[in-house]
């Protein structure tokens, strides 16, 4: 097969192989709509490309055939003198990445062109116009000049005729631009412009297969993971004419609101414009409602084409547009990119429409899109100062000091500022701020400007179009009409919600989808939306969903956000504060007496931790892991305690103390803690402890089983290598268990068990099976006993260069390492329920929460993961979307 295909031969299914823009303009072809004929560079041509550092062979003759077939359909050729034929050269990869990379119109047009296209046209302005355009266009991103040169030669051609609109600018002053357009092009370029309408076309097509390179490009590729070596396609299309007068203009559009997602078209729509115009903000746009009143019959059948495009494609859809002289062309179409809460909306109401069925609708939302909706709000009954409202483009309340560029944002939230990145617009170039930021504020644009659309796609806090601002990049600053100011590093608050700016800092209070997790009736569609695909999911699910919880609140609303348990407690936090001391007494007990002294006094206070804990989950399993981390944890640091023993001493102080203490400091000391003493071996070491922990969680269960409720605890003993460490462990606290029987006299279902963290664990699952009643993965651990590093050594030290060189493409302790660390969950599974066939599985570890590991724990049949309770609901979605 060839490297070129005519729009006429694909359909929306071949992204992979046309991109995405060439692929819906195909499937827009074969519907009958308006499509400018034109043909597709494949992406396998880009690859091509961009392995061999040069076209392909046979590539030239194929677009030289597909040119002059189009020539034929449109009966000129490209960049004739007295007729010519122009065209666009338009990238698009398989997934939308907007204004990353290029897109050159008007190609064809030279010194003689541009006089016949004068002629045809009757329009010696307009073919003007359109030449300074591919001037620009093709100067700035095939020639690589700073577009900055062309603008300000642009804007210096209009102060000198007194004008801020391009629309006042005759043809003789178009004329003028374009001659000093050149002069820009030879001096900054180093060459002429090209005056060969082919030369011109091949070297657009290679800037398009380029720019899928640029650093921007791939740091935009690595923020929405977009594969890096899929490569772009590259469109050539004939051109139609916004540009062609008051009855000509362009436009973009979408078939419901994309930041609430409202029924109801919502676009914008420019006269006598081109391409970009309208996202520029060069001049205001209209809306669509107003567009009617300019061009009702245009207006009505765009109306139609995008009732028509939604039922086809069963989804909300964005559209650009343009009209040449009252004729209507619909230049790309894609199933659009939406806010969290217009997803949710949408796919009920598309429910409702009997669009899609249930099934899908769960399909359409991610867990991150509802952890998104879970994120706080401004508190509406606070103090606030409004300077001034935008549009509300990409929701969330955001907080920060005001930063006027990139730079700035991106060194100050590199040492840990909240930063909100305010601009007049944005574009591409301000990518790395937009991510630096935790929102983005522009004072023009509207909802499909360039900050709006990339905001929403990252999940970005922004207001747009908050035209009350008078921002001052230079001076960092910006001003508000009553005469306040706002500098650099002072505190705004922007709600991307109600597109509201305000003075400082704006408390923040709960969601109202939080607010109705939480048991509170909320009478609000959205809340609805989210309940009826949260019913869905929790109905196909298989997976269970428990929760992280150390506290008797944490597991409280854990359970009411849908926990089916808790599926790890851990105990350690139970040893600090005032309880340090006896801590210490533990550690630096000389004999059997002391040490059981020591414990004594612990007992009790551990027990009432555990109380309150099984009451909140009553009737629900509750995983108690004993104590794991190092011993020194607990005591002073090893420098701050020398320093202070010596100084005493020095003073001639009472030190004995402090001077035993450290030497069990010293004994204690590790090089490497993470490797050291702790988890069972900790419980092997010190007799008594783990016992303790037993007794305290036994008793507690015991007491709530007299009182008539249900306990379920699983006790759970972490870092086991050796199914002799289990053993020897788990004898001991089936004599405590006894002991508690006969002395409370109750039974309690009680349940030991492992975590299985180490390498060795997963190999020898089916030996360890034989003394668990279940396991729980502690992927955290096991990301790094199988990576051999530790996340808190190595994250900031050498990530980024792994991300750079494509061995990780998301940190593994993100988002589970399937193949390696999944692996051994696989293998330690399947060797476990060897032995034992209904062995209970789970995960515990920040992985329980993340969706891909979700769907991957599901698919090797754990039973359960476990994560924090805000994640829950976000756990269950996911593993309702796994299984549909
Ligand atoms: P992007 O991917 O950045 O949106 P496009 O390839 O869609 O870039 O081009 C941007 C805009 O240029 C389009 O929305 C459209 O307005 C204009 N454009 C592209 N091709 C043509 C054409 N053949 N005729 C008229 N306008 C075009
Ligand atoms: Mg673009
Ligand atoms: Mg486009």
């Amino acid at each position: 097969m060839g490297y070129v295909q005519d729009f006429a031969a694909g359909d929306k299914d071949q992204r992979d192989l046309l991109g995405g823009k060439g692929a819906n303009l195909a499937e827009m072809t074969n519907l009958g709509l308006p499509v400018p004929p034109g043909f597709t560079i494949t992406t396998e041509a880009c690859r091509a490309y961009l392995q061999h550092g040069g076209e392909p062979d046979g590539l030239a003759e194929e677009v030289t055939a597909h040119l002059a077939a189009l020539e034929e359909t449109m009966g000129r050729r490209l960049g004739d003198a007295d007729d010519p034929l122009l065209v666009s050269v338009r990238s698009g990869a398989k997934f939308s990445m907007p204004g990353m990379m290029e897109t050159v119109l008007n190609i064809g047009l030279n010194d003689e062109s541009v006089q016949g296209l004068a002629k045809q046209s009757s329009d010696e302005r307009f073919a003007q116009d359109s030449y300074r355009r591919l001037l620009q266009m093709f100067g700035a991103t095939v020639l690589h000049v700073d577009a900055e040169h062309f603008s300000e030669a642009l804007d210096a051609a209009k102060s000198a005729r007194g004008t801020e609109s391009d629309l006042d600018l005759d043809a003789a002053a178009l004329a003028e631009v374009v001659e000093t357009f050149k002069g820009i092009v030879r001096e900054r370029a180093g060459r002429e412009f090209p005056q060969d309408p082919r030369e011109q076309m091949d070297l657009a097509i290679r800037a398009v297969f380029d720019s899928w390179n640029t650093d921007r490009a791939r740091l935009y590729r690595r923020q929405e993971r977009i594969p890096e070596d899929l490569g772009t396609a590259v469109n050539v299309q004939a051109m139609v004419f916004g540009n062609f007068g008051m009855d000509s203009g362009s436009g973009v559009a979408f078939t419901r609101d994309p930041a609430s997602g409202a029924q109801g078209e919502y676009g914008d729509y420019l006269q006598n414009a081109q391409g970009e115009d309208v996202v520029a903000g060069i001049r205001n746009t209209v809306s669509l409602a107003d567009f009617a009143e300019v061009d009702a019959h245009s207006h009505g059948e765009l109306m139609s084409i995008m009732a028509r495009l939604e039922r086809h494609y069963r989804d909300m859809c964005d559209i650009e547009f343009t009209v040449e002289r009252g004729k209507l062309w619909m230049l790309q179409t894609r199933v659009g990119k939406r806010t969290p809460e217009a997803a949710f909306r949408i796919a009920v109401h598309m429910v409702d429409e009997g669009l899609i069925q249930m099934d899908e609708a769960v399909l359409r939302v991610t867990g991150d899109q509802l952890a998104q909706l879970m994120f706080p709000r401004f508190d509406e009954d606070a103090d606030r100062t409004l300077l001034a409202t935008g549009m509300n483009a990409s929701p969330g309340a955001a907080v920060g000091k005001a930063v006027f560029d990139s730079d700035t944002a991106v060194e100050w939230a590199e040492r840990g500022e909240d930063v909100i990145l305010v601009r007049k617009e944005t574009n591409p170039d301000d990518l790395r701020g937009m991510v630096a930021a935790r929102g983005i504020l522009t004072s023009r644009g509207g909802k499909t400007s360039h900050a709006a659309v990339v905001a929403r796609g990252m999940g970005r806090t922004c207001v747009c179009g908050a035209e009350a601002l008078d921002v001052d990049a230079k001076a960092r600053e910006f001003r508000v009409r009553d005469g306040v100011t706002v500098s650099e590093g002072d505190l705004i608050s922007i709600d991307g919600t109600t597109g509201e700016v305000f003075a400082g800092q704006v408390p923040v209070s709960d969601a109202l989808v939080v607010r109705h997790f939480e048991g509170e009736r909320v009478d609000d569609d959205l809340v609805s939306a989210v309940a009826r695909i949260m019913a869905h999911a929790d109905g196909a699910r298989r997976l269970r969903v428990r929760a992280n919880a150390d506290t008797p609140d944490d597991a409280a609303r854990a359970r009411r956000f849908g926990g089916q348990g808790i599926g790890l407690c851990r105990t350690e936090h139970m040893f600090l504060g005032e309880r340090r001391e006896l801590v210490e007494h533990l550690i630096v007990a000389e004999d059997d007496t002391a040490r059981q002294a020591a414990l004594d006094a612990l007992l009790p206070l551990q027990r009432q931790d555990f109380t309150e804990i099984f009451e909140a989950m009553d009737g629900l399993p509750v995983t108690i892991r004993l104590i794991d981390p190092p011993l020194h944890e607990f005591l002073p640091d090893l420098t701050d305690l020398s320093v202070k023993v010596a100084l005493a001493e020095q003073r001639g102080e009472e030190v004995e103390h402090d001077r035993v203490l450290l030497t069990h400091v010293r004994r204690l000391h590790e090089q490497n803690p993470m490797l050291g003493l702790r988890g069972v071996r900790l419980g092997i070491q010190i007799p008594g402890l783990f016992e303790m922990q037993a007794r305290a969680i036994l008793e507690a269960a015991a007491d709530r089983a007299a009182e008539g409720m249900r306990p379920l605890p699983e006790i759970m003993i972490p870092l086991v290598a050796s199914v002799r460490e289990l053993e020897i462990v788990k004898t001991a606290i089936l004599r405590v268990a006894e002991e508690v029987q006969e002395s409370r006299d109750v039974t309690v279902e009680f349940k030991v068990g492992t975590m299985i963290e180490l390498p060795r664990a997963a190999f020898l699952a089916d030996r360890i099976a034989k003394e668990a009643d279940f396991f729980s993965f502690g992927t955290n651990d096991l990301t790094q006993m199988a990576w051999g590093f530790s996340r808190d050594d190595v994250e900031a030290a050498f990530f980024s260069r792994y991300f750079d060189h494509g061995i990780f493409d998301v940190s593994p302790f993100e988002s589970l390492d399937q193949r390696g660390v999944g692996g051994m969950v696989e293998m330690g599974t399947e060797k476990g329920r060897e032995v034992k066939p209904d062995l209970k599985v789970g995960v515990c570890g920040e992985h329980g929460g993340d969706p891909r590991s979700i769907h991957f724990f599901d698919s090797v049949g754990l039973d359960y993961v476990s994560c924090s309770p805000f994640r829950v609901p976000v756990a269950r979605l996911e593993a309702g979307r796994s299984v549909l």
